[in-house]
């Protein structure tokens, strides 16, 4: 099997190439035939699978017959991070067709989109609301679209862009191809599906990779106790790159700077940091410049981060779905990760929940030489769930603080500066290989309704 079979554009080789792909993997296989055919599909691919090239390049291959300089393929997706991801792969794979691609969404200056817009790119990779925004101040033009795609549509549901959706799918022409992807699907997106979807073909690839690559364990623990916990988690592991998941963009404010009192070098990522605080949060957790991020689940999503070794959530996440993207964004391409749960009495639903999708029961872990009995902190007003300095062990100097590359667990991670050296080819060569060799474990349809149960539990990123 090789991207041959699918007869693409000649011109595509040079960033199929360029990006180190030398197999289609699963979903590859499985939806570039039905979108070259210009059927309508709905995906059930998780990102690590290769989702976005299933779709980029067939869409790329058929915009390269007929005109430029309008904008013809229209991506929609929930954040922004998404959208950039998109939007670089978009352009690392069309190089040498002189297609162009431009991102549209807020909490960045309109002037550039603007520019975009008028130029007539072809290829708009937007977030609903600022998208929405130039329609109504007539700087876009959907009406030559004929490609859309509705990326991670349960995320969009789930952050309240569906109103926007709507209006978006009422600019564009009814004569176009569309192409929706989502984990689970709950009843608004299944009646979107059906209104704005001409009989779609259904490709479904389960939870894959990431599931079989991680390992998981959960650390029982008290709410008060969750930080104190952390920090011995941090020292004890040898980790890579650490994702923190809290489950407020507040939480997640306080975790940073907490654990940042201990010297380690950690960012956040949630939605109130302005854009440039993000994508500088993201760039350096790339790089390798902090160890650690802590991030709402904006950052469950569709993020490619190599070598995050461990996944952490500080709390569980409110649905099944969450867990597993969440716990995707380590245990990417070949390699192994860790994802630690802490748990608290209220998480036991959720807990056995997971456990019916994995089959198996999650295994409990208790630290050693961690004070389990440390007593409760007084309340603070300000903390709905309190976790003051007070509970944390005293670190007073730089030179006293944990050393987590050096002892405890070892990660078959590299250091970002040893992944900065390593070829790109093989590493994704090995990557679409592991994907193939992986069987779908969680079954998406026990996700599908767990997430309906629990979808009501919405927060605010
Ligand atoms: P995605 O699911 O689109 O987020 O893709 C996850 C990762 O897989 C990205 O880093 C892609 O560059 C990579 N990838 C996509 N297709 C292939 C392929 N055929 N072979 C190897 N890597 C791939």
């Amino acid at each position: 099997m090789s991207f041959a079979q699918f007869k693409l554009d000649s011109r595509l080789n040079t960033g199929i190439k360029a990006e180190g792909y030398v197999m289609p993997t699963p979903v590859q296989s499985a939806s570039i035939p039905v979108i070259l055919r210009g059927d309508d599909m709905i995906g059930t691919a998780q990102t690590g699978t290769g989702k976005t090239a299933a779709f980029v390049l067939p869409i790329l291959h058929r915009l390269l017959s007929g005109p430029r300089h309008q904008s013809r393929a229209l991506i929609l997706t929930p954040t922004r991070e998404l959208a950039e991801q998109i939007h670089q792969a978009v352009n690392s794979l069309s190089r040498g067709t002189g297609l162009r691609s431009a991102t549209i969404y807020g909490g960045v200056p309109p002037a550039a989109q603007i520019k975009a817009l008028r130029s007539g790119v072809e290829i708009l990779v937007a977030c609903p609301g600022r998208l929405l925004d130039h329609l109504d101040q007539r700087h876009a033009d959907l009406s030559h679209i004929e490609f859309l795609v509705l990326d991670e549509a349960d995320r969009m549901l789930d952050m309240g862009f569906m109103p926007s959706v709507r209006k978006i799918l009422q600019r564009v022409p009814e004569r176009r191809q569309t192409l929706l992807f989502s984990a689970t699907f709950p009843e608004e997106i299944e009646t979107l599906a059906r209104q704005s979807m001409r009989r779609p073909e259904r490709i479904a690839l389960g939870l894959s990779a990431p599931v079989k690559t991680v390992s998981h364990a959960l650390y029982p623990v008290e709410q008060h106790l969750k930080l104190p916990l952390l920090l011995a988690l941090l020292q004890q592991t040898e980790a890579g790159s650490v994702l923190v998941f809290t489950r407020t963009r507040h939480r997640a404010q306080r975790v940073a700077r907490q654990i940042g009192q201990h010297g380690y070098r950690v960012t956040s990522l949630h939605s109130d940091r302005t854009q440039s605080q993000r994508q500088a949060a993201l760039q350096g957790f790339r790089r390798g410049d902090f160890q650690i991020m802590v991030a709402t689940d904006i950052a469950a999503r569709g993020l490619d981060v190599e070598s995050i070794s461990h996944v952490i959530n500080f709390d569980m996440p409110d649905t099944a779905d969450a867990y597993i993207h969440r716990i995707g964004r380590t245990g990417r391409a070949e390699r192994s990760g860790d994802a630690y749960t802490m748990t608290t009495s209220e998480d036991n639903e959720m807990v056995r929940t997971l456990e019916k999708i994995m089959g198996k029961p999650l295994p409990r872990q208790t630290l050693q030489n961690f004070d389990y009995q440390q007593a409760a902190p007084p309340k603070r007003p300000d903390e709905q769930r309190p976790q003051t300095r007070s509970s944390m062990p005293r670190r007073s100097t730089a030179s006293q603080r944990p050393a987590p590359q050096r002892s405890g667990v070892r990660s078959n991670h590299p250091r970002p500066a040893e992944q900065a050296q390593r070829s790109r080819a093989p590493r994704a060569q090995a990557r679409s290989i592991s994907q193939q060799q992986a069987e779908p474990e969680a079954s998406t349809s026990v996700i599908a309704r767990w997430g309906r149960t629990l979808r009501s539990r919405r927060r605010t990123l």
